[in-house]
């Protein structure tokens, strides 16, 4: 450790991002990126953007905000932009979830929320999911300054309905609540309607998963215009551009293209369905996921040792040595050619010796 370091420094813990492979023979499936090329329209736009990268970006991105104001029926003001939601969250951790009480998250969830109090010096308290490994709104009911949640959760997959994020809103109204829908595309409700009601919400999402745009980073907020101000003066402090003129150009394209986004989830959704056969099939317990990967383990197999007999057989997936999850792999929904592929790594791997 370098002497130079604040204490601060040296007490974080870091997120530990799943792997990016060198090489290209491997079948990935443990990032839960989307196994598709983005929309069409997406190419067209980064190259005529090209042309006028002389110039910096537009500091309020408001061509974007338009666009993810009209995919959700909200007004621009309603918009905050972000390289990746993980930049958004970051923002929201500083300018809205850092409270005199605790935050509250799942104890089993996206592993950067600790990593963001341990940055920003946020007090938190983890909330266990219950034995179905969902989230119960009620034992929520308990004092705090915040409440972040994914929907569908992660690294489980299991979705809150809207009408238990209405509930939790209503048992709440005086404190922020982040819903974070990195996921929600694929098969949860959005509670992105619920805004008008609910001055204290906020809804991230990502361009990243539904829209296969991870490579350019695009993440945006939608919720009331306070709270989005709160994020933009947090912005602002960094003296940051939100995102890059290419970026943007993209990110446009690729949030008008409502059949291209249809189409690529119905694909996911139904191959997610057919991975869920296939493992079952193979005696594997999978936690119900509306996410586009699946949660599962098996009876007679340690999680790591099956994550690192798949990576032998030149398939990624993502364990999390964590309690109560050890023996669990998170295994992205990919091509129908790649989820063969790894049910049949798993048939050779499972097969009695
Ligand atoms: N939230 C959740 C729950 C996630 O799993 C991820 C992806 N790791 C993100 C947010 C961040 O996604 P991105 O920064 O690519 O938008």
């Amino acid at each position: 450790m370098s002497r130079f370091w604040s204490a601060r420094v040296h007490d974080l813990v870091p997120y530990v991002p799943g792997e990016q492979p060198k090489t290209r023979d491997l079948v990935k499936l443990n990032t839960n990126e989307c196994p598709y090329p983005p929309s069409p329209h997406v190419a067209g736009a980064v190259a005529e953007a090209a042309g006028s990268l002389r110039l910096y970006p537009d500091p309020a991105s408001t061509a974007l905000r338009e666009a993810a104001a009209r995919a959700n029926g909200l007004s621009p003001e309603q918009v905050f932009v972000g390289n990746g939601s993980d930049e958004v969250l970051a923002h929201s951790f500083q300018a809205l979830l850092k409270q005199d009480r605790p935050l509250l998250f799942p104890d089993i969830t996206y592993s950067f929320y600790p990593v963001y109090c341990g940055l920003y010096d946020i007090a938190f308290q983890t909330v266990p999911l219950d034995e179905g490994f969902a989230v119960r709104v009620e034992d929520y009911r308990q004092p705090c300054g915040a409440i972040i949640l994914p929907n569908p959760n992660a690294p489980t997959g299991t979705p809150l309905p809207l009408r238990e994020i209405e509930r939790l809103l209503r048992e709440h109204p005086d404190v922020p609540v982040v819903v974070d829908e990195a996921y929600v595309a694929f098969g949860a409700e959005s509670a992105a309607p619920l805004i008008r009601h609910h001055p204290n919400l906020l809804v991230v999402r990502t361009l990243s998963k539904s829209h296969a745009l991870a490579g350019l980073r695009v993440g945006f907020a939608l919720g009331d215009p306070a709270l989005i101000e709160a994020l933009v003066r947090v912005k602002d402090s960094f003296n940051s551009y939100p995102i890059d003129r290419l970026a943007e150009a993209a990110a446009i394209a690729a949030l008008d293209d409502r059949a291209w986004f249809d189409h690529t989830v119905g694909r996911i959704r139904a191959d997610r369905e057919r991975l869920r056969a296939g493992l079952e099939g193979l005696g594997f317990r999978v936690l119900p996921s509306d996410a586009n990967f699946l949660f599962a383990s098996h009876p007679d197999r340690d999680g790591a040792a099956l994550q690192a007999a798949l990576r032998a057989e030149g398939v990624l997936v993502r364990h999390f040595n964590k309690e109560r999850i050890a023996g669990f792999l998170r295994i992205t929904v990919g091509t129908t050619a790649e989820c063969d592929r790894l049910l049949g790594a798993l048939r050779r791997i499972l097969r009695p010796t």
